[in-house]
């Protein structure tokens, strides 16, 4: 019986096949608010400075392409432990796993509970990223949503996630983004962050945070601020950090799987565990951007100019926002595109229907994620008054 025969084609990526348009779209005032990219002004993604300094010092003083081993490098994963928890823990709690990307260490993460608590339902937040919920379905684990914004009204659903949050079971896993929430932009601040922490260690739930856009918010440390707020009050915690973003090393594929521990002795288990996992995954991780990685945290001289790099992205975004809001309040007369102004990283959310987001692309050549979802840091900032002026358009 042939193999294939009766094989449909799954069902198409909304963001590639956005890209795929856009791509293939002859006009040339097109923009492309699609894929998770920083973009520069001119609509570029170069490679950051310390990061070519860092590879060419690899490459002069690199001497084999020896396998990393399943765990890879331990100086990488150890940096990425400070990068990510600071001094909220003592780092000898912390298991650790140099995976291939963010998704690399969701999957081992996820390919882990999957085996230490499988009757487990892991709670993601509606909106999340579009993966997740296929990274937990792949490895066999329930997923199901908690309320986290609301798109009519454009803000955090604080109130009515803590009560979905309430009726969790003891011992479920609940899936937050560190940071830079994708795909509304909208983050718990200080206060929520305890007051979540708190309902996480009444309820006996155990945090996953997904951190892939540190230092694209706030800051370095203020990103990782709800993360370390878990961490000095919970037990236990799980962490899957990406450098794609804020090292801009996307193809490279690096990531780190960290799960806090009780003690050491329970962190040593965990790391074993996880490396179990990568075994069979994908063996080892890809070497080369977790050595630039950790070149330029290691090094004085470049980790300063990878801070004052990622500080210009992290304000050139910051600036696109606040001029969008006021673009969008000029041409609309109103203060309802104000959150604009107020959402971190990368991502916001229009309140578009599928025919006006069809309509932005078929008249304006503004491609838009079908759920509304704008990649802020696509839009060039001589844009931006046009921009708001075709969104108004195509919303009477
Ligand atoms: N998590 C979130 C919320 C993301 O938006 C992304 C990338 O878009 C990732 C994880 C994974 O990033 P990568 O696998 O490219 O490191």
């Amino acid at each position: 019986q042939a193999l294939l025969a009766a094989l449909q084609p799954p069902p198409a990526d909304p963001i590639l096949a956005l890209g795929g348009l856009f791509a293939a779209d002859p006009r040339p005032g097109r923009i492309d608010l699609g894929i998770g990219i920083y973009k520069d002004e001119a609509g570029a993604t170069p490679i950051m400075r310390s990061v070519k300094a860092a590879e060419h010092r690899l490459l002069d003083t690199r001497t084999t392409k020896r396998y990393v081993g399943a765990r890879g490098d331990r100086q990488f994963a150890a940096a990425m432990i400070d990068l990510v928890f600071g001094t909220a823990t003592d780092s000898g709690r912390v298991a650790s796993l140099q995976a291939p990307g963010g998704t690399g260490a969701l999957r081992v993460l996820a390919q882990f509970l999957a085996a230490v608590r499988p009757e487990a339902t892991v709670w993601l937040p509606d909106p999340t990223w579009l993966n997740h919920e296929a990274i937990f379905a792949a490895v066999g684990l329930k997923t199901a949503y908690y309320p986290y914004y609301d798109r009519e009204r454009s803000e955090l659903r604080f109130d009515a996630l803590c009560e979905r949050l309430r009726s969790a079971a003891p011992g479920d896993i609940v899936l937050l983004h560190g940071c830079c929430h994708n795909p509304s932009g909208a983050d718990l601040d200080e206060a929520q962050w305890r007051t979540l922490a708190g309902l996480l260690l009444e309820r006996d739930l155990i945090p996953f945070v997904d951190i892939a856009y540190q230092g694209f918010g706030r800051g370095l440390d203020e990103d990782a601020l709800g993360l370390r707020i878990l961490a000095e009050q919970l037990p236990e915690l799980l962490a899957a950090s990406s450098c794609s973003k804020n090292f801009g090393l996307y193809s490279e594929r690096v990531g780190c799987a960290m799960v806090l521990a009780r003690n050491p002795r329970e962190a040593e288990i965990a790391t074993a565990r996880m490396t179990v996992h990568a075994r069979t995954l994908y063996s080892m991780p890809p070497d080369h951007g977790a050595a630039i990685v950790r070149t330029i945290l290691e090094d004085d001289a470049l980790l300063t100019d990878w801070h004052s790099e990622l500080e210009a992205i992290r304000e050139d975004m910051n600036g696109k926002r606040l001029h969008l809001a006021k673009a969008f309040r000029q041409a609309s007369g109103t203060d309802e595109f104000g959150y604009l102004a107020h959402g971190f990283g990368m991502f916001s959310l229009l309140t578009l229907s599928p025919a006006q987001i069809e309509h932005a692309r078929s008249a304006f050549g503004i491609y838009i994620v079908e759920d509304g979802r704008i990649n802020v840091a696509g839009l060039p900032t001589s844009r931006i008054d046009d921009f708001a002026e075709a969104i108004l358009a195509i919303r009477k």
